[in-house]
């Protein structure tokens, strides 16, 4: 949406107090290039909460989208491989690469998942934001060496009931996400509901 780089507080002394990015994630969503297909901010902030960022470990951010997922994982001190079949997203991604000061820790790769996995070094952590399926989560399951981080968010009833199957059989964590926020009705506001998102999130 907008494309001025972003001032990134390395050390907080250097910026007048209240200026520079949160040191937490989820920020908000006009920081990011995105063309609406972006993890709302709050959903974001509770998906790299379960991811559980470390320095130097590496994500597979597959449905990259705009990146935010891995630019967030970025800024926790992570590397990130981020796929994303499509072309004008991939353009999105770079953007907020440059944007972000993440160019030595985030790669943008155009293509689909499971294909586009294959020799990608082994992840300590995977995020599927989109194109999750069965043959998918399967793969992924298999190749996770143990102590890796499997997050999944889910907003078809097809992937919910899949993430369900996943978790009775493999364990974790089931969330159904309900968020709300207040928007103006008439002269007054109310709650516009968002899409219920389900998150299974799993140590291997
Ligand atoms: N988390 C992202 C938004 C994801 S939208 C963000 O915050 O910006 C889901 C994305 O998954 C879409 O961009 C879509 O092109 C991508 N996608 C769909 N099928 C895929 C697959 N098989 N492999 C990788 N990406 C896929």
């Amino acid at each position: 949406t907008c494309s001025a780089p972003v001032a990134v507080a390395i050390d907080g002394a250097d910026l007048p107090r209240g200026v520079g990015l949160s040191a937490a994630p989820g920020r908000p969503e006009d920081l990011f290039t995105h063309d609406g297909q972006i993890t709302k901010s709050p959903i974001r902030a509770i998906t790299l909460a379960a991811l559980e960022p470390r320095r130097g470990a590496l994500l597979w951010d597959i449905g990259g989208g705009s990146g935010s997922v891995s630019v967030e994982w970025g800024l926790a001190g992570g590397r990130a491989v981020t796929l994303e079949p499509r072309a004008d997203r991939i353009a999105q991604i770079t953007e907020n690469i440059d944007r972000f000061g993440l160019a030595g820790r985030m790669t943008a790769v155009r293509g689909a998942a499971p294909e586009a996995l294959e020799g990608l070094p082994d992840a300590d952590a995977v995020f599927v934001g989109g194109g999750a399926s069965a043959p998918l989560m399967e793969l992924l399951w298999d190749r996770l060496r143990p102590g890796a981080r499997l997050v999944a968010n889910a907003v078809t009833l097809e992937t919910e009931s899949l993430l369900a199957h996943l978790q009775a059989r493999h364990g974790g964590r089931l969330l159904r996400l309900d968020i709300a926020e207040a928007q103006p009705l008439g002269r007054m506001r109310g709650w516009t509901a968002a899409r219920p998102v389900t998150q299974w999130s799993v140590t291997r």
